[in-house]
């Protein structure tokens, strides 16, 4: 089935119908003080401006209608959700309504006072993303200087009693220092790190060559990893996430396509992953416009990529094809050019070698010094929405490679 195919419907057969929308993302602005290079928000993200964003009044309804259908996590990012004056009033009804919440930061803007706020409006968790353990690196990346301001943030967060995910993006540039993350995470009380290697999205697929790290790296950072696992047990839960182009098989990408997430981003459209608004061929709808029922069960966004009918062939006679459901939408478009083939992770996937590729590129000697990195602003943002406006490919997102 081609992206422009009629969708298959979820609902038409009840037995089939989806579970709610467990996890709740709601991207709340775009906004960040921060530029970093491995960003997950979309290039063309300073297309939406604040004045585009969903007023107090928008969100409010959704948290509301996502409660009723069932959601019980409702995660607040961006951006820096900070950057919103009415992130107390969000966090204190999401609470009231009986959501286990959770702040995505950078902590650029949690002072003290907001921090009792956001503690009086009942906000149960906090994850803190650093950069590095070094202030050169972490400003480095962030091109801000933003370390010394982690650590008191961090010393506030357990101050006010809240449990603290410490967040690490993982690649090139730091997994060399994977021991003194660690190290650092359990020297400022998390009980939790997140060592996520960057998936190649967005702005880190603009910077995939610089950023991607070599095998060898990658073998020493689980090496080390697991040793810590083994010293420190339940002190600090360390979750590691392989970079999908270092596997065979592709990731079970979002749990499934419209199965237990929804993200709602700064201007109000519904998405399946944070990602989907590059697919072709989809129109996404917004929560301005539509309930947020409407939009988990009925809308041809949310159906299009639920189970295994639009499957090319190789997947849909494949063993695996319940294990991963052909792996990640956006990853077959950036890499395919079709979103219905095969995760190009996958060996089975014509597209394989275009993954195999970049590794190759990666641990090749030298490959760091190709070019400079772009940082996320939204001065790159504009020129790059300005590029592909020009280009007469068809428009994927910048850094595609295929
Ligand atoms: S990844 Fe960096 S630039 Fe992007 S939203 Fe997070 S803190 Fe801001
Ligand atoms: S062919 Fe498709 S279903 Fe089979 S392992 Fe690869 S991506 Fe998964």
């Amino acid at each position: 089935m081609t992206a422009t195919s009629s969708p298959p419907t979820a609902q038409a057969d009840p037995a089939n119908r989806p579970g709610p929308p467990l996890w709740l993302l709601a991207e709340v602005t775009y906004r960040c003080p921060l530029h970093c290079a491995f960003c997950y928000n979309p290039t063309d993200f300073a297309r939406t401006t604040p004045a585009d964003e969903l007023d107090t009044d928008g969100w409010l309804r959704v948290l509301h209608q996502a409660r009723a259908l069932g959601s019980v996590q409702c995660g607040f990012s961006g951006g820096e959700p900070l950057m919103r004056d009415d992130l107390e009033i969000l966090v204190a009804e999401a609470h009231k309504l009986g959501y286990y919440t959770n702040l995505l930061t950078s902590g650029v803007g949690l002072s003290p006072a907001r921090a009792e706020a956001l503690k009086a409006a009942g906000l149960d968790h906090i994850q803190l993303s650093f950069q590095d353990t070094t202030r050169e690196l972490n400003d480095f990346l962030s091109h801000t200087r933003t370390f010394d301001l982690k650590q008191q943030v961090a010393g506030s967060i357990k101050e006010m009693g809240w449990p603290m995910v410490m967040n690490c993006v993982i690649h090139r540039l730091n997994i060399d220092h994977i021991d003194k993350i660690i190290e650092m995470a359990l020297a400022l009380g998390a009980e939790y790190l997140e060592l996520a290697n960057s998936q190649y999205y967005a702005w880190a697929l603009l910077n995939r060559d610089q950023l991607m790290p070599s095998r060898a790296q990658l073998e020493r950072a689980e090496r080390i990893t697991k040793e810590y696992r083994q010293k420190l047990g339940d002190r600090l839960r360390i979750f590691f996430v392989v970079p999908d182009y270092y596997e065979i098989r592709p990731k079970k990408c979002m749990n499934g396509w419209g199965n237990v997430f929804l993200t709602v981003t700064p201007d109000g459209t519904a998405l399946p992953c944070h990602t989907a608004r590059m697919l072709p061929g989809l129109d996404f709808p917004n929560v301005r416009d539509h309930s947020v029922q409407a939009i988990w069960y009925e809308s041809e966004g949310f159906n299009r990529y639920r189970g295994t009918d639009w499957m090319h062939d190789s997947c849909k006679t494949c063993p695996d094809r319940e294990k991963d459901l052909g792996g990640c939408r956006c990853q077959a478009w950036m890499l395919a050019g079709d979103p219905s083939a095969p995760d190009p992770v996958c060996d089975k996937s014509p597209a394989h070698h275009l993954v195999q590729d970049a590794v190759a590129r990666a641990n090749q000697p030298g490959a760091l010094a190709a070019r400079p990195l772009i940082f996320r602003d939204p001065k790159a943002s504009r020129a790059l929405s300005e590029q592909a406006a020009s280009s007469s490919a068809p428009a994927r997102p910048a850094g595609t490679t295929a």
